[in-house]
């Protein structure tokens, strides 16, 4: 047993410092940014925050309403191939949605079948997918990655979860071009307290950024966000992508069921390791498992469009306190300061 004494951190334990700056208003910030991934050679152009792939946020509707704002999202895994066969080939901006799987042979053959229904390689085909499991730190999962990216050389890969520099290393040198990071700091996860394993995700954030960054690897940021301040400060500390669920969930496009208590509206949320997600797919929990999720109902909030402008108006102003012309230069013009409290709640939660 080893114990680690130095201080790891999580959105809440700090605040970014205003810095001096020539910007005068937030409009003139560019939340946009342009990548190359480093095995795919494909550019990138966009809004650099993606839906989960979870049932509720991850669906067709929700892409095309995030598309337009430049936005990504990352679809779930339940869709059928004919519907994602026809959902990519009318997709204008290839990046506005990832396709999702897992690691099981059943997952790759699906992939398979999608990919020669739209005619591999053809402009009609999938060109971005995520492959994530809930631990990325097996040597299945590695392989699995490596084998995707010799069969298919210029698919853009993103490929979790992990929260350490060393496995982030190795998923890149193994073929992702995106590494996602976060373990278990999701509004519906439990696997902390299911296993108490896990990481502070700003720290998870700049480390990891910082190995794939020194191999020309990006880091897709997962999980934890509840605030645009968060998001503005996991793009403070170095993530290229930051993936949202909760902050997504609630909205017209979801697919999570409305329900109403005391004359307000809510929507299921679900976690997908939750009991709720395993009976829906599994029939239920298998035996040598536990459910690593919840299920919560959220507050209705209407069309997606609102939240995406108020979490896109909240980066930009964030841009703004640092001097920062463009997220791009967000980080470089980061200092975060560690602290006590974050907020006033004298009249309750923001
Ligand atoms: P949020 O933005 O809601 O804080 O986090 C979203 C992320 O939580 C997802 O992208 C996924 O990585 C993670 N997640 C979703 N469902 C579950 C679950 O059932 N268990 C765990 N451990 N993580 C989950």
């Amino acid at each position: 047993m080893r114990i680690e004494n130095e201080v790891r951190l999580d959105f809440k334990d700090v605040l970014i410092r205003p810095k001096r700056s020539t910007l005068s208003t937030r409009s003139n910030v560019d939340v946009s940014r342009e990548f190359r991934f480093r095995h795919a050679q494909v550019d990138y152009h966009g809004v650099p925050i993606v839906a989960a792939n979870m049932d509720t946020t991850g669906t067709m509707e929700m892409a095309r309403a995030l598309g337009a704002f430049e936005m990504s999202t990352a679809l779930h895994k339940h869709y059928h191939v004919d519907e994602l066969t026809a959902f990519f080939a009318a997709l204008e901006r290839k990046s506005a949605a990832f396709y999702s799987m897992g690691i099981t042979k059943s997952d790759e053959e699906r992939f398979d079948r999608v990919m020669a229904a739209s005619g591999a390689g053809a402009d009609t085909a999938v060109r971005h997918v995520c492959i994530d499991v809930a631990n990325g730190y097996t040597e299945g999962f590695v392989r699995f990655v490596a084998r995707i990216r010799e069969r298919h050389p210029h698919l853009v890969i993103m490929a979790g979860n992990v929260v350490t520099g060393e496995m982030t290393e190795e998923l890149i040198l193994s073929g992702a071009d995106i590494v996602k990071v976060g373990i278990g700091p999701g509004s519906v996860c439990t696997t902390r307290s299911m296993t108490g394993v896990g990481y502070p995700q700003l720290s998870a954030i700049i480390e990891c950024a910082d190995a794939a960054h020194g191999l020309e690897g990006h880091i897709c940021a997962d999980g934890g966000c509840t605030t645009p301040g968060d998001v503005a400060k996991a793009f403070g500390g170095g993530a290229d992508f930051v993936m949202l669920g909760g902050m997504f969930a609630g909205h017209d496009e979801c697919a999570g069921e409305l329900v109403e208590r005391d004359g307000r509206k809510y929507q299921r949320f679900y976690g997908m390791s939750s009991r709720a997600a395993m009976e829906k797919y599994a029939g239920g929990v298998a035996q040598y498992r536990a459910a690593e999720g919840k299920e919560v109902l959220v507050p209705y909030r209407g069309p997606v469009a609102d939240t995406a402008q108020e979490i896109l108006g909240g980066v930009r102003s964030a841009c703004t306190y640092v001097g920062a012309r463009r997220l791009r230069e967000l980080s470089k013009r980061t200092t975060f300061v560690r602290v006590s409290q974050q907020v006033n709640e004298v009249f309750g939660r923001a």
